[in-house]
């Protein structure tokens, strides 16, 4: 199988072939349909799976023909250093389009993301704490999020994220996809899959 069945925006698909991907792994043969055709997806994967391009690739396919300059996707990880990596994959993947996705964390100065958000882009791949601190400020307008990520839940959870998570999923449209992905499967992330997943495909790799 190759990535080509997929039917990705021609822009992703020249993407793809640019990171020099042949074929998909099992859980972007999985995902990638499901969250193609817009459902909410829980995945049980490890880092090292190719999980990034399992959202990634469908996620940045649904936006490119929408609107620009909005906030569509928004991608939450528990560190710093997992939300570089998340945002270098998707500007990897989107460089054939116009779609722009930025980080927002803690432990920076945070004038320049306000800048950035000012500007406009369509994606925000953000710790937790950091992004509640421009929803307080009014900073990030996230009325028009189509799509929400959850990576690495269970890390999320244990690094007591849970309550900010919370505040932010109150901050979002409810008619939107979400996708969860987590390597391990707690009580606490089950019943917040059940809370938030709407008829989830699930998916375990
Ligand atoms: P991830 O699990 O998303 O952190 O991805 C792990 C690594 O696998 C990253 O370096 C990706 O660039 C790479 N990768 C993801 N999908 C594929 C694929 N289909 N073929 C080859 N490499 C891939």
């Amino acid at each position: 199988m190759d990535f080509q069945q997929f039917n990705l925006h021609p822009q992703i698909q020249a993407g793809v072939e640019a990171l020099g991907y042949r074929n998909p792994t099992p859980i972007q043969r999985d995902a990638i349909p499901p969250v193609l055709e817009g459902r909410d997806v829980m995945g049980l994967a490890q880092t090292g799976t190719g999980k990034t391009a399992a959202f990634g690739l469908p996620l940045l396919t649904r936006l490119v023909p929408g609107p620009r300059g909005k906030l569509r996707a928004l991608v939450l990880a528990p560190t710093r250093e997992l939300a570089e990596q998340i945002n270098d994959a998707l500007n990897a993947m989107g460089r054939f389009t116009r779609l722009r996705s930025i980080t927002v964390y803690g432990g920076v100065n945070i004038n320049p993301q306000i800048k950035k958000l000012k500007e406009g882009v369509e994606i925000v791949v953000a710790c937790p704490g950091r992004l509640l601190d421009h929803i307080s400020q009014g900073t990030v307008d996230l009325t028009g999020v189509e799509a929400l990520v959850l990576d690495e839940a269970d890390q999320m959870f244990d690094m007591g994220f849970l309550p900010d998570v919370r505040r932010i999923l109150r901050a979002l449209p409810a008619k939107r996809q979400t996708l969860m992905f987590s390597a391990t499967m707690p009580d606490d992330i089950r019943k917040l899959a059940q809370e938030i997943l709407h008829q989830p495909v699930t998916v375990q790799v």
